[in-house]
Formats: structure tokens, sequence, C-alpha cells
């Protein structure tokens, strides 16, 4: 078995959401909030983000194989998230 770990397509799309959001946010929030609870909120967002950032080039781990054994072909892959969770496997055993 190989393990590889590279981007996962669920954080990256989650971090688009999120600054899409915290754009929208801050526009209305500089005038709903007050301005400590502002700051608050704009750092949290800021720091969540940035966090996603730097983990999510290698987040999710990749671990598969693929070969003869026996009678049978495989091909066995799993795929998790660190940061999100996200997972997915795949999986084929066949007699040859
Ligand atoms: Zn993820």
């Amino acid at each position: 078995m190989i393990t590889d770990y590279t981007k996962c397509p669920k954080c990256a799309q989650n971090i688009i959401e999120k600054e899409h959001k915290l754009k929208l946010i801050l526009a209305q929030a500089y005038q709903t909030m007050g301005m400590e609870e502002f700051i608050a909120y704009k750092e949290n967002m800021e720091d969540e983000i940035q966090h996603q950032k730097e983990y999510e080039p290698s987040s999710l781990s990749e671990c598969y194989g693929i070969g003869i054994d026996g009678n049978t072909f495989k091909i066995s892959y799993k795929a998790k998230c660190m940061l999100c969770g996200f997972e997915y496997s795949y999986n084929v055993v066949k007699d040859i």
C-alpha cells in the first residue's frame, strides 16, 4: 500500500465559501456589531481561514494499492481528510 498526501476537494470549497461569507458578514457587521465584537469576529474568521490554508495542501491522506494476488485482481483506495473528516473509498476485487 502507498500513502500520499494531497489537497482535499471539500476543504478547498469550504475556504472559498468562508472567504465569501466573511466579506458579506464584514460588510454588514461593521454597522450592526459593536467594535470589539466586530474585531473579535473578524480575527476569529481570518485565523480559521489561515489555519485551513496552511494545512489544506496536504490534509487529505490517500492510501492505495493495486495488483494481482493469487487468482484475484484488487484495487484498494481510501482517502481521509484530517481537517474536515471527508472520506472516500473505492475497492475492486475480481477473480481472474
Ligand atoms: Zn477536507
